[in-house]
């Protein structure tokens, strides 16, 4: 649910403009000098079903600015759109996936070409997914755009494309022609996609020196857990080697095909896959030093059982639309006893695999050898560690959820320095000089949509969380910490009727379809930057169908539910929260006797 207008990931400033995408779809350039709009264009195809937002930052491409779009859980079809960077006028738009040939020709040849890789049934009605939420990224002297695609939608592929099949262009890595928006080459990082493994991870352009010629490479680590090296101007595929232990593939073939593992794949049942959904890499950006030689990934080792959706899967507006079944290891105390069981039994009877646990490090990699060089540990949890700054002055600088920024040296990855900033750090550093004095920055924050089900070891359980810029010099003095959190107090709940065990049960499947992506579950709800569900005064518990139904605080940000709730559903929301704080204040009480 992109309920307002807030600004997405990343803005890029260009020839006196800013340009910036906004959560809620658009793309708007502003006057760099005073904020002044210039032009502000809707970029998506669909507001009534689709749950499109954009999350990525837009990219200048010769003279247009390109942006593309995120919600493939929810169903949706990736595209980019280019627009004209004077007027905002469109010149071209370029979809990821095709659309259902009963409703029309294909938009563009490269449609054509990638409908042949889709069983004739695919079930069009579900988008198929293929956005494109992360970084592009634009070579001026080959003048190619470069652009990562995403996960499937569905992602279990016997209901998206029943007969099998590639499925172009999804987890795909697409050059473009930005001044055509026709297609050069194409790579796809993990064929017949079923795991969300997107291949919007950033990507890095370099000269290396591979076997004794220099190439003009582009370098990526998706979510598959597979380093690529591909020449950015042919597509060739020069190298992919595993940069953590993967399962889902049992090998790459000359020409970088992957073949699949038929143990990971999850029809018949669940099975334990190697990585997660959520990546060996994720979004936060890995870094390229050219005088190490090294790619620093923030990497993640870690395993999820991946199983079918129990029933029929029908595209439903709204709601997430994956048809699959997952529990990563740090979700497990959130499963119900059977799903716990279950989870159990797939692990213990795949013996010979690595603990699926979440292990967070900091990576250096050397792309042309395609090895590790060293590894730092970070943490245990999801999101333990931010994107990656490297310097020509032999520094690595990274933070972490726990609130620190390390200071690492770039060639043996020795720790230099660890500044206790008190504040999650999600985004990279950067580094800038003034008078020959050198600056590092850092936009320290912890939050989002997932933030609250993370990490254990997040400064946001000792400091309060609230976002801060800090920037750092040799001379700088002490960093200031954000206050210590204070200890909860949970208000008493009001009197409810008819608080049963059935309008608690129906409260809670419904606040975990709809409210505990932002607001947390209970007892994680702390660290969220949203409202405390579980700690509601009376005069939020008053207004609560008005806010939730009636959609009273939209200004604020919080849209209403009233197309996906009934008023029925909302109550039972409140019953379930009105139950789980009695309990909660209870326990409070208990605690202070
Ligand atoms: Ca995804």
């Amino acid at each position: 649910k992109a309920c307002c207008d807030v600004v997405s990931r990343g803005l890029q400033v260009w020839q006196g403009r800013v340009y910036v995408a906004t959560l809620d779809g658009h793309l708007v350039a502003l006057d760099a000098r005073d904020g002044r709009e210039i032009w502000k264009v809707d970029t998506l195809i669909d507001r009534d079903l689709r749950s499109y937002s954009i999350t990525g930052p837009p990219q200048v491409a010769g003279d247009v600015v390109v942006v593309g779009n995120s919600g493939a859980e929810f169903g949706v079809r990736g595209y980019i759109t280019a627009y004209d960077l004077e007027t905002g006028e469109q010149r071209w738009r370029f979809f990821t996936v095709p659309g259902d040939p009963a409703k029309g020709p294909p938009e563009h040849p490269e449609m054509e070409m990638a409908l042949a890789t889709w069983s004739p049934d695919s079930d069009w009605a579900s988008g198929l997914g293929g956005t494109v939420w992360g970084e592009m990224n634009y070579d001026p002297e080959l003048d190619l755009l470069y652009v990562g695609t995403g996960n499937a939608s569905p992602l279990a592929p016997w209901y998206r494309s029943p007969g099998g099949g590639d499925n172009l262009f999804l987890a795909s890595i697409l050059a473009i022609r930005p001044s055509t928006g026709r297609l050069a080459w194409y790579y796809q990082t993990t064929p017949g996609e079923m795991w969300d493994y997107t291949a919007t991870q950033n990507m890095i352009l370099a000269d290396l020196e591979i076997d004794g010629r220099v190439r003009k490479v582009l370098m990526q680590a998706p979510k598959n857990g597979i380093f690529y090296v591909l020449d950015r101007e042919t597509g060739e595929f020069i190298s992919g080697k595993p940069y953590v232990f993967v399962n889902w593939t049992t090998g790459l073939d000359e020409k970088g095909r992957a073949r699949i593992n038929p143990e990971a794949t999850y029809e018949k049942g669940p099975t334990l896959v190697f990585p997660t959904g959520a990546g060996g890499h994720n979004w936060p950006p890995m870094a390229f030093n050219p005088q190490t030689g090294l790619v620093y990934i923030p990497a993640r080792e870690s395993g999820m059982v991946m199983g079918p959706q129990p029933g029929e899967y029908r595209w439903q507006p709204g709601r997430t639309n994956s048809a699959h079944h997952i529990a990563f290891s740090f979700f497990v105390d959130l499963l119900s006893p059977p799903e716990r069981a279950q989870y159990d039994a797939v692990i213990a009877a795949r013996p010979n695999l690595p603990d699926p646990a979440t292990r967070e490090f900091l990576l250096a990699w050397d792309p042309v050898r395609q090895e590790e060089r060293w590894r730092v540990p970070i943490g245990s949890s999801e999101l333990a560690g931010g994107g990656v700054l490297t310097t020509a002055g032999n520094l690595v600088v990274f933070g972490t959820s726990a609130g620190k920024l390390l200071v690492l040296s770039a060639d043996k990855g020795e720790l230099l320095k660890e500044i206790e900033a008190g504040t999650g750090i999600m985004a990279a550093p950067v580094s800038y000089e003034i008078d020959k004095e050198q600056y590092i920055a850092v936009l320290a924050g912890f939050g989002g949509a997932m933030a609250p089900m993370y990490p254990r070891e997040s400064a946001a359980y000792r400091y309060q969380n609230y976002g801060r810029l800090l920037a750092f010099r040799l001379d700088g003095g002490a960093t200031p910490l954000p206050p210590l959190r204070q200890p909860q107090q949970t208000p008493p709940p009001p009197e409810l009727p008819d608080l049963t065990p059935e309008r608690i049960g129906r409260g809670a499947g419904h606040f975990f379809t709809y409210c505990v992506f932002c607001h947390g579950a209970r007892g994680e709800a702390r660290l969220s930057a949203y409202p405390d569900l579980f700690r509601m005064p009376a005069a939020t518990h008053q207004a609560f169908t008005s806010i939730v139904h009636g959609g009273v605080l939209a200004p604020n940000g919080m849209a209403s539910f009233a197309d996906v709730l009934s008023l029925e559903d909302v109550a039972d929301i409140q019953a379930f929260l009105v139950a789980e704080q009695a309990a909660l204040h209870a326990e409070e009480n208990a605690a202070r006797q």
